[in-house]
């Protein structure tokens, strides 16, 4: 059988990185702060990043969402590819990480278009939607705890607009979804998420192998 998606060594990988980022001077301090962390490998790659900042640019976004923000690297890509006026929501339970996030926001001079909730990113989603903002955002990122992650795709789906888009992160988990022998809960939880989406006809679906995987869903209606 014949497979069209390019296997990307370590040289290719340098390559598309050489030829495609655009990362910062900033984004690269704070990446390899990060990569000092024993939690290193929660950080987006940066093409990665490159390719959310192309998405956050063709779909409009002046308001975005994040679930997960860790130390703040996705969150600097997608604050920069907002106008000055947009405004990204940050959702993370962790202020030892997100400390290290807001020193690198504002030495970006990009902290006034992110603000931080630091608390379940359940309730903030569950708040917004309270307080009556279902369809005003443009983007959402999804990346925290996996077991959630149906629930938050079924939340940011009432966030998002129409033609708005939704990206989650880790979709194809080093692998897992494809080992039958993996039955954890994180892993069954990407499998449900990812065959949901493909099914949703609220949505069109692609899943993108960079990084650990990366499923888009535009939400059509
Ligand atoms: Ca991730």
């Amino acid at each position: 059988m014949s497979r069209s998606t390019l296997q990307v060594d370590d040289a290719l990988l340098d390559y598309i990185c050489d030829v495609s980022l655009r990362e910062t001077e900033v984004q690269h301090r704070l990446r390899e702060e990060t990569a000092e962390l024993d939690a290193a490998n929660m950080q987006i790659s940066p093409e990665q990043g490159q390719l959310m900042q192309l998405l956050v640019e063709l779909t409009g976004t002046e308001r975005a969402i994040e679930i997960g923000t860790f130390t703040g690297y996705s969150a600097l890509c997608i604050a920069r590819a907002l106008p000055e006026y947009g405004d990204l929501i940050a959702c993370d339970v962790s202020e030892e990480w997100t400390d290290i996030a807001r020193r690198y926001w504002a030495e970006a001079g990009l902290d006034d278009r992110i603000e931080l909730r630091l608390q379940p990113a359940l309730e903030t989603v569950d708040q917004l939607l309270e307080h009556g903002e279902e369809k005003t955002f443009d983007f959402a990122f999804i990346d925290a705890d996996k077991p959630n992650y149906p629930v938050y795709y079924d939340r940011c789906l009432e966030l998002v607009r129409p033609g708005g888009l939704i990206a989650l992160d880790n979709t194809l988990w080093s692998g897992s979804v494809v080992d039958p022998d993996d039955d954890s809960e994180s892993t069954e939880a990407i499998r449900d998420v990812n065959a949901r989406i493909r099914d949703d006809e609220r949505v069109t679906p692609s899943l993108v192998p960079i990084g650990d995987g990366v499923m888009l869903a535009r939400k059509r209606s």
